[in-house]
């Protein structure tokens, strides 16, 4: 008896394992894998079911072009991971393409390379074979970056139908090429429906060049078809790569509650029409051409935005309206048409731009657009509306500005009394009574910092800092700062005593470096090599209470103080240089203070409180992009307190050439200078002691130019902006400008004396 019921017992129990054994297989057909190479990983995407999960094992995957053709369902994606997120890192030459259907990649990191092709990561196969109802979700991709600056990459590039990217880091983009694309080149990839969702687009640092958008969808030729995007909740953080951080370039896109923080530039609808943009912020916090949204094309609309202390001016301004060519050509400006901007909140903003462009090509004003319901405060500005042609075209209805601020059009806009406060959120906020039905009701940013891209990865800031690192005493003697330099770290200063600094190796700067003399001593460097520093990739230099003289340096022509690489350097530099005297670069001719290779780019070169004398060559000539594409080779150009004597050539030559209308600068900014006996070396053949090619911003203070040759301007590219104030002209050299479209305030000048 008791051995029969266990017997029955034993059947049950088969039973139910049976049971239990068939439902694992048929919902979970095919175990995980762990694939170590590409040999198993190619093995596994070829033999993968759909449900099935492939998982990268931890470590450095290095030169792989990963191709992911598999084809999942809707109910059964296959799952490609890694082993552990962010412990799978693609390096060297390495891609990865998502082809076929259904799949989801994560956990992934690119970093240390670049893609032996055009894309790092491409939603395709190859041309015309797409993947469909794909996601990347929790990536990141950090400065996988080419090397040659102008080679032209895309980080990501979406095309086929109903793909995802989200939560994902894209950070430190440096060469030229979109982070972010959208490829609408055939009907696959057209009516899209992509979301683009909850990632974050970290540091992208100025390209000084087209192509340095963060974010395109589409491109002019196939702009008039739908897209169907939408870019929701992402975070956008110093995104400046160029004028653009998003270039809408098709129709149909939405772009929601995305956050844009400290970005120079704007969302751009360049092309396409019926596009929308609601619940999107904008923190400008008084950056440098931080800029809102940009229209062009028809029945575009910005809706329930909020814009807060943005400074951009004409393209970057906090809201742009732009003129467009009649009967324009599908690459140029389409006219605004049936635009809307309602509920919008205006904190701060120092421009806002109405028929910006206009000009004899771009003529046909703005028709049939609203302006309604919008909040306009400015707590210092009396006026931040321009408007550059005819705005009747543009209806004004139930706006409001504080008083204090001058309205662009009589009706539409009331003046009435603002409070500017903060809400419980934190965020800046306008009240007044007096305002209805008008303004952002939005009670703070959904996409912020901390709810975007992946947690499993450190956030990285670009910005190359000085002395951020240790102090390091060096010695007198040859070589020794060489030594020193070549052995510090990043953030680093070099502290030198009095004496002499004799250098017959190049000093090599690759990270931050700061070499500054201790307080009351009196350094000299010199160099019997025909550059004392290289700024390599990566570097920056600040120089601080030195003398560099050039008495040392070999009996050749073109020597120099300082130099960039010779070759292509992705990542823009810094140069400081103050309390310096620089002197005798005079051992042969063409003995420049700083010579640069093209395809490089400063940040900023600053030279404050220095005097520089007897130089055979250049002190700056930042001239190396020559084809008049519109690329430069600084942004930002500071001289201030600084005197410069019997240099032979120019002191300052700075030259952007071409009329694309894509970057910021070149800014350049002379205060407080004196220049005697400059520019005049039977060698300078141009005989200018300052030459400003393109600059879009020039502010001169109390320049002196004393027996020295013209200061030259060449103003073109846009409506370049050029003060100058208090300059002193004696004897001889002029002013020299190819139009008159620059403010002189307080010229003293003294003519030629004819004998
Ligand atoms: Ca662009």
């Amino acid at each position: 008896m008791i051995n029969h019921k266990k017997k029955r017992h034993h059947t049950r129990y088969f039973i139910l394992a049976a049971f239990t054994l068939v439902s694992l297989i048929s919902f979970n057909p095919a175990p995980d894998i762990k694939v170590k190479d590409m040999k198993e990983l190619n093995e596994a995407v070829a033999a993968v079911k759909p449900g099935g999960k492939i998982m990268l094992a931890n470590g450095i995957w290095k030169d792989v072009e990963i191709l992911l053709n598999a084809k999942g369902t809707e109910k059964a994606p296959i799952e490609i991971t890694a082993e552990e997120k962010g412990k799978v890192f693609i390096e060297g030459l390495s891609n990865l393409r998502i082809s076929g259907e259904y799949l989801v990649v994560s956990g992934l990191v690119f970093r240390n390379g670049y893609t032996p092709t055009g894309d790092v990561i491409a939603f395709r196969e190859k041309d015309g074979v797409y993947g469909n109802n794909c996601r990347l979700t929790e990536c990141v991709i950090d400065n996988f970056n080419n090397p040659e600056r102008f080679e032209t990459e895309l980080w990501v590039s979406l095309y086929g139908k109903n793909n995802r990217v989200d939560h994902c880091y894209f950070v430190d983009k440096r060469s030229q090429g979109v982070t972010l694309a959208v490829r609408l080149e055939d009907k696959a990839g057209q009516e899209n429906n992509h979301r683009i969702d909850h990632n974050y687009f970290g540091f992208r640092q100025k390209l000084a060049s087209n192509g340095g958008e963060t974010m395109r969808l589409g491109t002019s030729p196939n702009s008039l078809s739908t897209s169907g995007t939408l870019v929701e909740a992402n975070y956008f953080e110093h995104c400046d790569g160029e004028q653009e951080i998003i270039s809408n370039k098709s129709c149909g896109n939405t772009f929601r509650n995305n956050t844009f923080w400290e970005c120079s530039g704007t969302l751009s609808y360049r092309h396409g029409h019926d596009n929308l943009a609601e619940g999107n912020f904008f923190f400008g916090n008084g950056k440098d051409n931080t800029g809102g949204i940009r229209i062009i094309n028809e029945r575009n609309k910005a809706i329930n935005n909020y814009f807060y202390k943005l400074t951009g001016y004409r393209f970057r301004g906090a809201l742009v309206v732009m003129n467009g060519v009649p009967n324009s050509p599908i690459n140029r400006y389409n006219q605004v048409v049936g635009g809307v901007f309602s509920n919008n909140t205006f904190i701060d903003c120092d421009y806002i731009q109405l028929c910006a462009g206009s000009d004899a090509e771009r003529s046909a004003v703005p028709v049939d657009t609203k302006i309604e319901n919008n909040v306009f405060y400015h707590s210092t500005a009396n006026q931040i509306f321009t408007a550059y042609d005819d705005i009747s075209g543009i209806t004004f209805t139930n706006n409001f500005l504080n008083l204090g601020v001058k309205p662009i059009v009589e009706n539409g806009i009331e003046l009435v009394e603002m409070k500017l406060t903060t809400n419980l959120n934190g965020l800046a906020i306008i009240e007044s009574p007096r305002i209805h039905n008008a303004g952002c009701n939005m009670l703070k940013p959904l996409a912020t910092a901390e709810n975007t891209g992946v947690k499993w990865y450190p956030r990285k800031s670009v910005e190359l800092q000085f002395g951020t690192g240790k102090d390091v005493v060096v010695e007198p003697g040859e070589n020794t700062l060489a030594e020193a330099v070549s052995q510090g770290k990043a953030g680093d200063v070099f502290l030198l005593k009095t004496g002499n600094y004799l250098n017959s190796k190049n000093i090599f700067i690759r990270n931050a470096v700061t070499i500054k003399a201790v307080p009351g001593a009196k350094p000299v460097l010199l160099s019997e090599k025909n550059s004392m520093f290289s700024i390599e990739n990566e570097g920056a230099l600040k120089l601080s209470g030195l003398e560099i003289s050039g008495r040392k340096s070999p009996d050749m022509a073109g020597n120099s103080i300082v130099t960039t690489s010779k070759y292509s350097m992705n990542r823009n530099y810094k140069l400081i240089v103050e309390n310096c005297i620089v002197k005798d670069l005079d051992i042969n001719y063409a003995f420049d203070f700083l010579k640069i290779y093209k395809n490089t780019m400063a940040d900023s070169i600053v030279i404050r409180n220095c005097r520089f004398t007897n130089i055979t060559g250049h002190v700056l000539e930042l001239n190396k992009e020559y084809e008049d594409l519109g690329i430069y080779n600084a942004e930002y150009v500071i001289l201030e307190n600084s005197d410069f004597s019997d240099v032979q050539n120019s002191v300052l030559t700075v030259y952007r050439g071409g009329t694309d209308e894509s970057t910021f600068g070149p800014f350049v900014k002379i205060s407080d200078c004196s220049m005697i006996k400059c520019g005049k070396g039977k060698r300078n053949k141009d005989q200018n002691a300052i030459y400003l090619h393109g600059v879009q911003l020039a502010k001169i203070n109390n320049l002196n130019l004393v027996e020295s040759a013209d200061f030259r301007l060449f103003l073109t590219n846009g409506d370049p902006v050029t003060k100058i104030d208090k300059l002193n002209i004696y004897p001889e050299s002029d002013i020299v400008s190819n139009n008159k479209k620059y403010e002189l305030t307080n010229l003293t000048h003294q003519s030629r004396n004819k004998q």
